[in-house]
C-alpha cells in the first residue's frame, strides 16, 4: 500500500514553507484558490441529510463522548484522524480511534503531523503523512480509509488530481478552534462560546453540508450535544461523509468551504 500511494504521486517542484504558528492552528484562512473539479452529492429529495466531521483527533476524553453523544440519535460521524496521535509520540489514541470505528463512525485521514500544508510541502512530506496515517488507522481497526481531509484544507490540484483516496473540504465551518475554553473563562464566557459555535453551524446548515468541527476541545463537545439535538428537531439524518456523497471517488475534490 506504501509502495502504491509513493508511486501513485507525480513530481512536484514546491518547496515546503512550513509556518509552524499556522500549522498549531487549524482549518483556517490558508486555503488555496478553488481548484476546479469540485464535485458536490445527489441531494435525496425524501431525507434531509448532513455530514458532521471531526479533524485532529482522536481525543481520549472528548471523541469518546462525542461518539456517546452521537450514538444517543444512531447518527453516524466521519472523524479525520491525525496518524501521530493514535500511536506516535504525540499522542496514544489508537483504542479511541477503534472505539469510534466499532461503533459505526468514518475512519479518514487528515495528516500525520499536522505541521505541513499540502499545497506547500515536499513530496516526501506529503507521502509520508498520508501513508503514515493509513498505516495507523488499519493497525489500530479503523478499516481501509477512503477519504482524506488536507490540512487547513490546503492541496494543490495536481496532488487531488493524483489523490488514492477523495478528496473532502466542509461547507459548514464551525470555527470551533476560535472559542476552545480557557482556564479563567467564567461560566457566562464558556456559554457564549459555545453558542457561538452552534449558531455558526445551526445559521449555514442545509441539506447536503458538510460540518466542519475538531473533537479535541472541550466547548466543542459541549457544542455538538446541542447541535446533534438541533439537527434531530429539525430533522436532519446524520450520515457518513462517504453515504452523504454516495462511494466518492478518489482524485475527486468534494466541497471547497
Ligand atoms: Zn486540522
Amino acid at each position: 500500500m506504501i509502495l502504491s500511494l509513493l508511486l501513485s504521486f507525480p513530481a512536484l517542484l514546491s518547496g515546503c514553507q512550513k509556518n509552524e504558528s499556522e500549522a498549531n492552528e487549524t482549518e483556517s484562512g490558508t486555503a488555496a484558490p478553488l481548484p476546479p473539479n469540485e464535485e458536490k452529492p445527489t441531494l435525496d429529495p425524501n431525507q434531509k441529510r448532513v455530514a458532521i466531521t471531526f479533524d485532529d483527533g482522536p481525543h481520549n476524553v472528548w471523541t469518546k463522548q462525542i461518539v456517546n453523544e452521537l450514538g444517543r440519535y444512531g447518527y453516524t460521524a466521519t472523524f479525520f484522524v491525525l496518524g501521530n496521535r493514535i500511536d506516535g509520540t504525540a499522542y496514544k489514541g489508537g483504542d479511541t480511534m477503534s472505539f469510534a470505528a466499532s461503533q459505526g463512525h468514518e475512519i479518514a485521514i487528515h495528516g500525520y503531523t499536522h505541521e505541513v500544508y499540502y499545497n506547500k510541502c515536499t513530496n516526501e512530506e506529503y507521502n509520508f503523512e498520508l501513508s503514515e496515517t493509513d498505516k495507523a488507522i488499519r493497525n489500530w481497526g479503523g478499516g481501509t480509509p477512503t477519504l482524506m481531509r488536507p490540512i487547513g484544507g490546503s492541496i494543490t490540484t495536481e496532488r487531488v488530481d493524483a489523490c488514492p483516496y477523495a478528496v473532502i473540504k466542509w461547507d459548514v465551518d464551525s470555527e470551533d478552534w476560535r472559542y476552545k475554553y480557557k482556564s479563567d473563562d467564567t461560566e457566562e464566557a464558556r456559554k457564549e462560546k459555545v453558542d457561538t459555535i452552534v449558531q455558526n453551524v445551526m445559521s449555514n446548515v442545509g441539506d447536503g453540508s458538510i460540518i466542519l468541527l475538531h473533537d479535541i476541545y472541550e466547548s466543542t463537545y459541549d457544542a455538538t450535544r446541542i447541535i446533534l439535538e438541533r439537527l434531530n428537531a429539525e430533522g436532519y439524518a446524520v450520515v457518513s461523509v462517504s453515504e452523504l456523497l454516495g462511494e466518492p471517488v478518489p482524485g475527486k475534490l468534494y466541497y471547497s468551504n
